[in-house]
This record gives C-alpha cells, sequence and structure tokens, in this order.
C-alpha cells in the first residue's frame, strides 16, 4: 500500500521520530483527512473586523476544526522538535506527512518554524524568555508564526520593493507599511522585512523585526487590511496587513538583515521542496488507485504500455526528487544555526535548496496535472479530490522565491561562491566519474559566458543538472 509514511520508511530506512511520525500519521487517516475537506470546502475564511462596539478586533471566523487541523502538527513537534532536540529532519518528516493530506497546510507549520529559528538564533534573551515557550508548546494551544516580507510592489525585488519603515522606540522600533502577502494571518507573531530609518536604499538596508500580534496592553499591533481569496492552500489564511507605528524587535544587527531574511526564506524553500515531493507523490497514488480500477478495452487503465510506461517515469522521477529534496533537510540540520559568515557547506546548502525548490514544485504542477488526466473527465470533478492537488499545485512554484528566482539564485551562487565546484565535490562518491567531467566541462564553460547569456539560458541548465543531482543522490 502506498502511504507516506511507507515511503518515507523505504527511504530513509530508520525513520526520526518513528512513534511520533506513526501516531500523527494514524491521525490524519482517522481524524485529518475529513477536516482538511471541510476546511478546503468551505473556501475563504472571514474577516471580521469590528465587534458590535465597532471597535476594531480583525477576528478570522475559520471553519470549525481549523484550530485542531493546524495545531495537530505542533503537537508531535513541527517546531519544537527543531528548537529543542535539534531535530530538523524529524520536523521534515512530520511536514512531508502534512503535506500528502494538505499541502497548504505546512505553510502554517513552516513559516512558525521560520519564525522560531532566527528567534532562538538571534533573538535577545529577554525576547526569547518571553516568546519561545509559547511557540513550543505542546498542548494544543503553541503559539503561530509568520514571515512577512513581500508587499505591493513585487516580492522576487525586495529591496527595491520593502517599503515598511522601523524607527527606533527606546529598546524597540516602530514599524509602518503594507504588507501585501501575509500567509498564516492569524499567528501571534510574524518576522518581518523593514528598512530602519537612514539605512541604506537596496536590499543591504534591510533587517528583519519580530513583530507580535498584540501589543503589551492587548491591543491590536497591527490591523488585517482583508483575506486573499485564493485558488487553494486554504489551510493556511493569507491576508494583507497594515503596520502602523507597530512594536517590532530587530532580530540580529541591522547590517546582517539581508542574511537573516534570506535565511527564514531557505528553510521556507527547503519545506516547499519537502511538501512538493509530499505532493508528487500523492498524485502518483491517486493516480495509480484509479487507474488499477478503471477497465478500458478489456484490462485495467495501468495494464496498457502507453500508461504502464509513464507510471515507472513517474515513480523514478519521484524518487530522484526525493533524494534531491532530502538532500536540502540533511544540509540544513548541518548548516540551520550558523551564523554570517558562513563555511563553503552553507553555499553548498544554498545550491542544492534551488536546484530543489526549483526541480520539485515543478514536477508536483506536472504531476498534479497528469494526475487529472488520468482520472479523464472524473479528474475535473470535485468529489474525486484530485482537481484539489492541482490547486494546491499552483503555488508552490511562485511563493518563498519563484522559478526564476531560484535558477537566477543558483547561478549566483555559483558565480560568487564556486558552489559548483562544491557541488561536483559532493556528488563525488556518488555520481558516474565520466558524468561527473562532462558536468563540470559543461558548468565551467557556462560560466565563461557572457552574464546576460549565463541569466537568459538557464533553463537549459538548471533542470538538467536538478535532474542528475537527484538521480546522483539515490
Ligand atoms: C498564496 C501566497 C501566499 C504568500 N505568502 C507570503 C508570505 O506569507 N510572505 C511573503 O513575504 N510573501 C508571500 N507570498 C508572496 C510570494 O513570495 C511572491 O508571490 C513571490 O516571491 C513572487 O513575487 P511576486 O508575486 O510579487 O512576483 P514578481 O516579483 O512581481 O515577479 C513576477 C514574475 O517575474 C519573475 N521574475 C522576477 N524577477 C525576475 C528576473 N530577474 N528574471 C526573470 N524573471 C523574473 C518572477 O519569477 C515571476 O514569475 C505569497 C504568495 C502567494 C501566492
Amino acid at each position: 500500500m502506498h502511504t507516506p509514511l511507507a515511503y518515507l520508511r523505504q527511504k530513509l530506512g530508520n525513520l526520526p521520530c518513528a512513534d511520533a511520525l506513526e501516531a500523527y500519521h494514524a491521525w490524519w487517516e482517522t481524524t485529518g483527512r475529513g477536516l482538511s475537506e471541510t476546511v478546503d470546502r468551505a473556501g475563504t475564511p472571514w474577516l471580521r473586523q469590528r465587534n458590535r462596539l465597532g471597535e476594531r478586533v480583525d477576528e478570522i471566523l475559520a471553519p470549525e476544526g481549523y484550530s485542531t487541523l493546524v495545531q495537530e502538527g505542533y503537537k508531535h513537534g513541527a517546531v519544537w522538535r527543531v528548537i529543542e532536540d535539534g531535530d530538523w529532519q524529524g520536523s521534515f518528516a512530520l511536514g512531508y506527512i502534512t503535506s500528502y493530506y494538505d499541502p497548504g497546510l505546512y505553510c502554517p507549520h513552516t513559516v512558525s518554524l521560520s519564525t522560531a529559528v532566527p528567534l532562538s538564533k538571534y533573538g535577545s534573551p529577554l525576547l526569547k524568555e518571553r516568546y519561545l515557550p509559547k511557540m513550543l508548546r505542546r498542548d494544543g494551544e503553541a503559539w503561530q508564526g509568520a514571515t512577512w516580507m513581500t508587499e505591493s510592489g513585487g516580492g522576487s525585488d525586495l529591496g527595491a520593493n520593502v517599503k515598511t519603515v522601523a524607527v527606533p522606540d527606546g529598546d524597540a522600533y516602530r514599524l509602518t507599511g503594507e504588507k501585501y502577502f501575509c500567509s498564516n494571518v492569524n499567528a501571534e507573531l510574524a518576522v518581518v522585512a523593514a528598512r530602519p530609518q537612514g539605512a541604506p536604499e537596496g536590499v543591504r538596508g534591510l533587517a528583519l523585526f519580530l513583530v507580535p500580534r498584540y501589543r503589551e496592553d492587548g491591543s491590536l499591533n497591527y490591523f488585517i487590511r482583508r483575506i486573499k481569496d485564493k485558488i487553494g492552500t486554504r489551510a493556511v489564511i493569507t491576508g494583507e496587513v497594515d503596520l502602523q507605528e507597530s512594536v517590532g524587535y530587530l532580530l540580529g544587527s541591522a547590517e546582517a538583515g539581508v542574511y537573516l531574511i534570506l535565511e527564514v526564506l531557505n528553510i521556507s524553500r527547503v519545506a516547499n521542496s519537502v511538501g512538493s515531493v509530499a505532493l508528487l507523490q500523492r498524485a502518483i497514488d491517486e493516480a495509480e488507485a484509479f487507474a488499477r480500477g478503471r477497465v478500458a478495452f478489456g484490462k485495467p487503465l495501468i495494464e496498457h504500455p502507453l500508461m504502464h510506461r509513464q507510471f515507472t517515469r513517474w515513480r523514478n522521477a519521484l524518487d530522484a526528487a526525493f533524494a534531491l529534496a532530502w538532500e536540502s533537510v540533511r544540509l540544513l540540520s548541518e548548516v540551520g544555526m550558523q551564523t554570517p559568515p558562513y563555511s563553503p557547506r552553507y553555499h553548498l546548502f544554498r545550491l542544492i535548496t534551488h536546484l530543489a525548490k526549483y526541480w520539485t514544485a515543478e514536477q508536483a504542477a506536472q504531476a498534479a496535472k497528469w494526475c487529472m488526466e488520468v482520472h479523464g473527465g472524473a479528474g475535473v470533478l470535485a468529489e474525486f479530490g484530485v482537481e484539489r492537488l492541482l490547486r494546491e499545485a499552483m503555488v508552490l512554484p511562485i511563493w518563498e522565491g519563484g522559478s526564476h528566482r531560484q535558477m537566477l539564485d543558483a547561478l549566483e551562487v555559483m558565480q560568487r561562491r564556486g558552489a559548483h565546484t562544491l557541488l561536483l565535490e559532493h556528488l563525488a562518491s556518488h555520481a558516474d566519474p565520466a558524468e561527473l567531467q562532462a558536468w563540470r566541462e559543461r558548468l565551467e564553460a557556462y560560466l565563461q559566458q557572457p552574464a546576460e547569456v549565463q541569466e537568459a539560458e538557464l533553463e537549459t541548465l538548471i533542470p538538467p543538472l536538478a535532474e542528475w543531482v537527484g538521480e546522483c543522490l539515490l
């Protein structure tokens, strides 16, 4: 039987936190699936901005069971495992199970982790004492985090488009600006990109701030302007936020802000890769279940040579995508607590993560489309459940930096840090020596071309490179 747990067992052998994974998987089968369907069917939640007295409350009315759905992952350790035990692999294995059943739900867990990690690395002792224990609760009341960088001008070019300004105020700052895409907008804490007053233009002038939802007197620290009405990912509530002299606490130093922002994004990119592979598996499993039961021309669909060949190809693609994504998890477990200046291992992690984010998301989107096609007309009917996979998959190549951004960032880390050399060294014990040599020559020749050609031709380089790296790591 194909299940996410069985697949993890097959790929990883000894599972990290095996008992928790088994319990979490069982919960999904008995309870989570139903809650997830309800939340998806209910559509966009309602924002009640004012109470009966007309006072601003910004309350989000989510479907019944939403909180149970979100909190189960925290109970099992989506966040506390990393912060308390350093068990990144356990957290990402839980994320794999979450995403198999509900890819959108992995976003709240991810952005909470991407908040807790910089808080634990860069927060002052007072901040950590005040907020971390709340994020690590295991009783179904864990505080959630969120990561808000993007503003209305666009998310790829944060240096040009982040207009939020942070003005010093005692030992804190006051942030004013508008955040256009705010996932997990119902969270109690957010890490927010803003420009300290007087800081230079561009990405180097940005810093990372911890912004609580409520001020110490219990009043709202920022305002939710509206909830986004999205194609899918309804298990994460995405909104727009107005920061109006909102209290924020600087994390780390303002000068290193851009690195902290990238660290946050890189954690989310690893999670996006793991979630994409889980969706890929789900699409193949759903397609297979249908193709075994549906008979055409006298035999089950799966026994027809053309269909059979497609299944073999997708299962191979799944294994390579998993190997690539899990390598970025392994490397993150090594380098996730590093601070700038980073080791070469961190640059290797970055290259593998850009390749993984790009490749797995593209594969997931294609697999979701193919899964619908295998179902024929039934694929477009909501009652078969696979149209949802397509709705969920479409965002995977976009958020956390789109596919163009991943290719461009992969190029940058090769050009500036020689990460391709580190990659080839890393693969030396896995790869066929002739292939390794061919890639060395290809990459070196590629990087000799004029800068504009290197950018323009990335689609001839990155997809085959990502696929090859995944296959080497099998
Ligand atoms: C459902 C959802 C939830 C989100 N949640 C959050 C969140 O919680 N926090 C947050 O900060 N952001 C969030 N985002 C924003 C997301 O990170 C951005 O959508 C993403 O970074 C791309 O930015 P953009 O949409 O503004 O596109 P743009 O930056 O305007 O880019 C448009 C297109 O141009 C491409 N492009 C950009 N630069 C180049 C280039 N140099 N060369 C070639 N192509 C290029 C992009 O890849 C993209 O295809 C969310 C987005 C969605 C859809």
